[in-house]
């Protein structure tokens, strides 16, 4: 019998090559669709041989693959807040028609879908922690919307392939998630603090740094969606880390741990800069029986070597 076959859209990224890597070890065969905007050929180098994987450098708007699959998920966008402002019209494009792609792709195959969401859904919440059923509080023209609009689109075309196609979908609503193969230069704040540290340079945090966020590692974002992934839950999951952490107790952890001498500079801060985020994952709890086993200190840990690695790399390429 042939294996199982799934989609990734976005498998070149940073969390859609470890979710490539784990369909992988689960017995899927992968295609992975990627135009390398934001992503890396890098992060999928390791897997050229394997006779199971496939890449197609191509643009998850455009039509993604002939022959059928079993599952898509569709993770295709920029994600940090610098990429999405550097590829506004992209990220609205990845969101919108790259959706619909993912969507007709799924309902063709009779394959069930997946769509990476985000916590940007909830905008800069009113609500604390959030849970899956508030709507939010976005600005919807704001410097943001290009990513937290196209996201929210997403939900609504997904939800309507669902109601009116019958398509077997999903809704997974990450939350911060950092490790190794993220870009060191995508601005989100843990690569940022890393390789600031690891350089020797200024750790930038903006406005006060009494803004939260949650981190969540890797390992545990991938074992939350492979858990989603088997379950027919049809409306939002927040997979995340409920631990919350000031972005300066975030500086300060990546001081501690890189052993860095480091200093911290305060810049302003971006606008409409969400002040608190923090899931509640009572849903995921219940529905998945899972929780993130990793916390911050040892993620930054497991996560040393890579932007160790990447810093020298890095000062290797500028000799
Ligand atoms: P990433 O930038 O590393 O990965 C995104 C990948 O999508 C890249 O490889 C990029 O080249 C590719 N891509 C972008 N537009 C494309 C297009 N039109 N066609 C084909 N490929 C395209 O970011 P990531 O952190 O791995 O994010 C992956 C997904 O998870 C995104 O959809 C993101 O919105 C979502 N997400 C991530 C986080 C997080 O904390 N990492 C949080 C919330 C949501
Ligand atoms: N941040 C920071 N310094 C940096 C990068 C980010 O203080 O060098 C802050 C940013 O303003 C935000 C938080 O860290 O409050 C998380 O930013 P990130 O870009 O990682 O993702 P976001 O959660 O905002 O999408």
């Amino acid at each position: 019998m042939n294996p199982r076959r799934a989609l990734v859209t976005g498998g070149a990224g940073f969390l859609g090559s470890h979710l490539c890597d784990a369909l992988l070890a689960n017995g899927y065969a992968v295609v992975a669709v990627d135009n390398l905007l934001t992503g890396r050929l890098a992060n999928i180098e390791h897997l050229r041989n394997d006779s199971r994987f496939e890449f197609i450098q191509r643009d998850a708007c455009e039509s993604h693959l002939r022959g059928s699959v079993d599952y898509v998920f569709h993770f295709a966008s920029p994600a940090s807040p610098v990429d999405y402002a550097a590829h506004g019209i992209e990220t609205l494009k990845a969101g919108s028609y790259g959706t619909f792609e993912a969507l007709e792709t799924s309902r063709r195959c009779g394959a069930s879908f997946m769509m990476a969401s985000t916590s940007e859904c909830y905008g800069d919440p009113l609500v604390h922690p959030q849970t899956e059923s508030y709507w939010g509080h976005v600005n919807p023209i704001g410097p943001r919307s290009v990513y937290d609009e196209a996201k929210r689109f997403a939900e609504a075309v997904t939800m309507a392939y669902h109601r009116y196609h019958k398509v077997d979908t999903r809704i997974l609503r990450i939350f911060n998630t950092y490790g190794p193969r993220m870009q060191i230069n995508d601005g989100r704040v843990i690569p940022n603090f890393m390789c600031q540290a690891l350089r020797g340079e200024n750790l930038t945090v903006y406005g006060d740094g009494s803004q939260t966020r949650s981190f969540c590692y890797v390992s545990d974002e991938i074992e939350g969606i492979m858990r989603l992934a088997r379950r027919s839950e049809h409306l939002p999951v927040n997979i995340g880390n409920p631990t919350e952490f000031t972005i300066l107790e975030c500086a300060r952890h990546v001081l501690a741990i890189t052993g860095s001498t480091s200093r911290i500079q305060f810049e302003p801060l971006p606008q409409d800069d969400p002040k608190q985020r923090c899931p509640d994952i009572s849903k995921a709890r219940q529905l998945l029986g899972w929780e993130p086993k990793v916390d911050l200190e040892s993620g930054l840990r497991l996560s040393l070597e890579y932007f160790r690695t990447a810093v020298q790399e890095e000062r290797t390429r500028a000799v």
